[in-house]
């Protein structure tokens, strides 16, 4: 039986870091929107460029693209035993719509992992993100540098800093993080499937508490 997870947390609080080790460790596609919109903008489909203007303010991209983006990620062969959704759903209507899609599958959402991580902390981790521009890989100055300083240790390609991850940037996307994107807490926590993960700690430890919260399920 297919199984899904979706990740939940601020800007910055780790999911992509966790979501690369924690889907490889359990079989499961990585299916993270924030990824495909970039893949899209990088390509200047038609959905990229539809995006762009709201990635750089920091607002979320309609729900209607956003979903049919994501329904048709999950019908992919490679998500056969089940997804690691990271950044997806990020507003009520976009849960209503998971649900749905999964229960097509014959699936549903076994389980959601809260990362919560301070605000400032927040803005701290996103000023020193560097991104890989071929597979999105993530690094902090600081935090978890490159060996290679601008070089990517998986795949050599180069690392850059975010438009959308400078300070006024980061400041409006976590208020739309607990303007649109909180409620789900409470909408997950209802129906018994929230789990709540410190991710205020080194990354090691969070991967620990994430991989025993999941396979307890
Ligand atoms: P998200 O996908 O939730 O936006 P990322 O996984 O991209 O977050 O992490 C944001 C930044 O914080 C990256 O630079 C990453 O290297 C760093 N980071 C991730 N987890 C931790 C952690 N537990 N402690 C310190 N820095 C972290
Ligand atoms: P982070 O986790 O660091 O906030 P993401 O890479 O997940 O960033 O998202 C970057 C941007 O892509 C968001 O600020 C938003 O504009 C857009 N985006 C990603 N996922 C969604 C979503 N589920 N709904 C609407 N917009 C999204």
């Amino acid at each position: 039986m297919a199984r899904y997870y979706v990740l939940l947390g601020p800007p910055g609080a780790g999911k992509g870091t966790q979501a690369r080790v924690v889907s490889e460790k359990l079989g499961l596609a990585h299916v993270s929107s924030g990824d495909l919109f970039r893949e899209n903008l990088k390509n200047q489909t038609e959905l990229g460029k539809l995006a762009q203007s709201y990635m750089n303010r920091g607002e979320l991209v309609p729900d209607d693209v956003t979903i049919a983006m994501v329904r048709d990620r999950l019908q992919q062969p490679d998500t056969k035993n089940g997804a690691l959704l990271d950044g997806f759903p990020r507003t009520p209507a976009q849960a209503e719509a998971l649900g749905e899609m999964l229960s097509q599958l014959g699936a549903e959402v076994n389980g959601v992992p809260l990362i919560s991580v301070p605000d400032e902390e927040l803005v701290n981790r996103l000023s020193g993100r560097w991104t890989c521009r071929a597979r999105g890989h993530v690094f902090h100055e600081k935090f978890n540098p490159p060996q290679k300083p601008g070089v990517c240790d998986f795949d050599q390609s180069e690392l850059y800093q975010r438009d959308d991850d400078r300070a006024e940037t980061v400041r409006t996307r976590i208020s739309v993080y607990w303007n649109q994107t909180a409620p789900l807490i409470d909408y997950y926590r209802k129906c018994g499937k929230l789990v709540e993960i410190d991710g205020n700690q080194p990354i090691e430890c969070v991967t620990r508490d994430l991989l025993a919260a999941l396979q307890s399920e």
